[in-house]
């Protein structure tokens, strides 16, 4: 089948760009597994701060807020985020780290306030006093991740797009100015071929003969459990250690939490380790009054970033059509309208959108030709 875009990878940043790209001409997004987001997509803790990641990372996401409020018509009948504080705790020997975590929240929203020991314990009443030294607090976000992506894939599919499940890219050549890829499916063909597989972006890579970028998909582990009998905490914030080595927060009448791990690991299906649940249970029973009896839940999911866990977003510069949009590490969901929104301009050969202009993203910082990406780009 030959069409003009081929979208490899079904989460978040190919479902959002399969979205933008339907609308200037035909799109067949291709995902190996029998239903979209199943991977990383699916694993998330849905959040959504201006308070997280690097500046790039900043810019993006606040570039993504006006999209998150005000969707287009179609996308959802659900509102896509909800009103949820973030409280950021430090005991006292990590003042120096709250300095700095406080100085950088306070950088980018004019909401960020210090709080009280009293007050941060009424917010989140499990809280241990003898554990908590400083906090601030801000207006943060959840996101409604489901309906986030499902909105992508039906304005892809209105548009007159095409999502094929288990069609796993196996083979990838160019040939005559031509994409082809061979899935269990069908053989594909486009002249542009975006790279959106997430911990298997530099496979895919290898497949189509171009040089990987250095991916490094990360496994981070997260565990479900009952909170305190006769507490209720649904409108309780998320807390998020100030060295982000843990966080948690209700979820559906529950406990979300995770130990924030980072450990390296090949592209599969990451499952949790039983050291990382030990040390997430460790940590959040330290901070608080609540004893982890039995975890309801437990999965994990792997963040993929590059040397400067910056995205890679741009055509690869020695091969004609093949385009780039991974590394969106811990932040794909909140970035990825923005993210969406400048591949498709890239792309699509459009001049730079406006509104990320004026959020201070520009193509240089995503481009696959960026000196962080000096190795690759010398040989
Ligand atoms: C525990 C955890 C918490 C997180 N919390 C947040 C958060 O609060 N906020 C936030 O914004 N982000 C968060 N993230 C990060 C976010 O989830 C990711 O950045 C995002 O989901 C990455 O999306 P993706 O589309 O690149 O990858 P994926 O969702 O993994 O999608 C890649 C797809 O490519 C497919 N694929 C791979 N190889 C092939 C092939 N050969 N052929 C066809 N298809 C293929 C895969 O099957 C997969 O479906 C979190 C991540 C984790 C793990």
């Amino acid at each position: 089948m030959i069409t003009d875009f081929l979208v490899i990878g079904a989460g978040i940043a190919g479902a959002s760009i399969a979205s933008r790209l339907s609308e200037f001409g035909r799109v067949v997004l291709l995902e190996r597994e029998e239903r979209p987001g199943y991977h990383t997509t699916g694993r998330s803790a849905a959040f959504f701060t201006v308070n997280y990641g690097n500046q790039v990372i900043r810019s993006l996401t606040a570039a993504s807020r006006q999209f998150f409020s005000n969707p287009p018509d179609g996308f959802t009948n659900h509102p896509l985020m909800s009103p949820r504080g973030i409280l950021t705790i430090a005991r006292a020997d990590q003042f120096s780290e709250y300095e700095k975590n406080l100085a950088g929240a306070r950088a980018v929203s004019d909401d960020i306030a210090e709080i009280g020991i009293d007050d941060a314990v009424q917010l989140f009443p499990t809280l241990r006093r003898d554990y908590v030294s400083l906090a601030h607090y801000e207006p943060g976000l959840y996101m409604d991740v489901d309906q986030i992506h499902g909105g992508y894939l039906r304005q892809m599919t209105a548009h007159g797009g095409t999502l094929v499940c288990d069609a796993e890219a196996r083979s990838i050549e160019y040939v005559g100015g031509v994409w082809n890829v061979g899935t269990p499916a069908g053989v594909y063909e486009a002249p542009i071929l975006i790279n959106a597989a997430g911990a298997w972006a530099d496979e895919i890579a290898s497949l189509a003969g171009v040089d990987p970028v250095g991916l490094n998909p990360m496994r981070r582990t997260v565990i479900i459990f009952a909170g305190p009998a006769g507490v209720n905490l649904d409108k309780a914030p998320m807390v998020i250690d100030v060295e982000e080595k843990f966080y948690f927060k209700p979820e559906a009448g529950k406990i979300l939490a995770s130990p924030a791990d980072e450990t390296p690991s090949p592209p599969c299906d990451v499952q949790p380790d039983e050291l990382d649940i030990a040390v997430t249970v460790e940590r959040v029973e330290l901070a608080t009054n609540m004893v982890i009896g039995r975890i309801d839940h437990k999965w994990a999911g792997l963040r993929s970033f590059v040397a400067d866990r910056t995205p890679v977003v741009g055509f690869d510069p020695g091969h004609e059509g093949f385009f780039w949009l991974v590394g969106q590490g811990g932040y794909g969901i909140m970035t990825s309208p923005a993210m969406a929104h400048a591949a498709t301009a890239l792309a699509t050969k459009q001049s730079w959108p406006e509104d990320l202009a004026k959020n201070g993203v520009c193509p240089e910082k995503l481009s696959p030709l960026r000196p962080a990406l000096l190795k690759r780009n010398e040989k």
